[in-house]
């Protein structure tokens, strides 16, 4: 069991006032806070050992390529991947995607087939369309059901296609749902097809064993686990990221430079073009240190808590529909309230100190799916209590009142 107070007590912007009121954080979603640790590692980086990294035989240079080599191993066991080399450092999910979605223009031909779900967040939608564009491939969509779930018989018939590759996310940033992804990427091998998996809000929630999943591609960012932003990581199985084309030109990615040709440098180099975020790198293995020092088990049963308790107490609230019912579900509750815009509830709760993301949060076509303009999602982390969801219970009771 998790021992709430000491760990809130680790977050220093736990404890702040926002109009007058205890801050409520219930925007994990968008990207969670930061504990101490993370926020002093950033600081005794720089204060001790800055220097740029793979280039120096002084000394601040090598315990600065050590730190950060270090965090990388240190990351290739939490994914459980095989190589160090497969996990590459990037600025994000959205980099991540974007790197693989360009290395497959060289791949794709006119007529190939790529694969993304109803649930993606823009960020696993446009990247694709871009590339299709490029290569004359067919962009294609995985459909759901009203409870927010995928309808894998509706994948295998799309799979019987000619397709190349499958773009899917594991959790939906906006529903919650859990995809059943360990099949989906058997699903998407047996037809030929590469996999990535968008796994943004999954990492938050649980620990991914790439070589279990046997994905291609997994994909997140540092920000959403205690991170600084900044940050994320691509891991990708060696032969393709051998396959796959640099994504950037530069320093650091190189073996040999002159006019009339350039060799590459070997993996992970080949994909890190340029000084990277250092600072925030090293500090992503503090992070994730830190969740693993938290635990998984405990962060899951904390969660599943508040999931259950806020889904119960909300649906009290009259006129309210929650979206987003899928069976397996993480802590994340969409909801709208009868004839009020989302956004107008967003304001009110704001000046009660609850902070909640409303509006299509990056993801549109689940908003036309169901109809709607937007949601009010609020998004729970293991820090928040049932304390937290009571005040924005009675918040979404007045906000009722004033607004209708
Ligand atoms: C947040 C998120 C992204 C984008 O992440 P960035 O950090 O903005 O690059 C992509 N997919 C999902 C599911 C997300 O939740």
């Amino acid at each position: 069991m998790l021992d709430i107070n000491k760990i809130r007590s680790d977050f220093p912007i736990l404890s702040r006032q926002i109009n007058g009121k205890p801050l409520v954080y219930f925007d994990n979603g968008a990207t969670s806070q930061k504990p101490t640790v993370v926020i002093e590692a950033i600081a005794k980086y720089y204060e001790e050992i800055n220097a740029n990294i793979h280039r120096g035989v002084h000394r601040l240079s090598q315990l600065a390529t050590d730190a950060y080599e270090q965090s990388r191993e240190k990351i290739r066991a939490h994914l459980n991947a095989a190589l160090a080399h497969e996990v590459l450092f990037t600025s994000g999910t959205t980099f991540g995607i974007n790197l693989v979605s360009n290395g497959f223009a060289s791949i794709l031909k006119p007529g190939d087939e790529v694969l993304v779900s109803a649930l993606e967040h823009h960020s696993n939608i446009v990247p694709w369309q871009m590339l299709c564009e490029r290569t004359g491939a067919v962009l294609k969509v995985i459909p759901m059901n009203t409870h927010g779930e995928l309808i894998i018989s509706e994948y295998e018939k799309l799979l019987a296609g000619n397709v190349k590759l499958v773009a899917v996310n594991h959790i939906s940033n906006a529903l919650g749902t859990v995809n059943p992804i360990k099949e989906m990427i058997a699903k998407a091998h047996a037809a030929g097809a590469a996999i990535l998996i968008d796994g943004a809000q999954a990492v938050p929630h649980l620990k991914p064993d790439v070589q279990e999943l046997d994905c291609d591609f997994y994909v997140f960012s540092g920000h959403k686990i205690c991170g600084p932003t900044g940050t994320g990581i691509l891991y990708g199985k060696e032969a393709w990221l051998n396959k796959l084309p640099p994504y950037q030109g530069g320093g650091e990615m190189i073996k040999e430079v002159s006019f009339e040709k350039t060799t590459y440098a070997e993996l992970p180099h080949k994909f890190e073009a340029g000084t990277p975020n250092i600072a925030g790198g090293i500090v992503l293995g503090t992070a994730v240190d830190y969740m693993n020092a938290v635990g998984f088990e405990n962060i899951q049963q904390q969660e599943s808590e508040l999931l259950t308790y806020g889904t119960q107490k909300l649906l009290e609230i009259e006129g309210l529909t929650i979206f987003g019912t899928a069976k397996e579900k993480t802590s994340v509750i969409s909801f709208n309230i009868n004839g009020i815009h989302p956004y107008d509830i967003g304001a009110i709760l704001d000046k009660m100190g609850i902070a909640v993301r409303t509006g299509h949060h990056c993801a549109q076509p689940i908003m036309q799916f169901f109809g709607i303009p937007g949601t009010v999602r609020a998004s729970f982390a293991f820090y928040n209590t049932k304390e937290e969801i009571d005040m924005l219970v009675t918040a979404v009771k007045k906000a009722k009142m004033m607004l209708s």
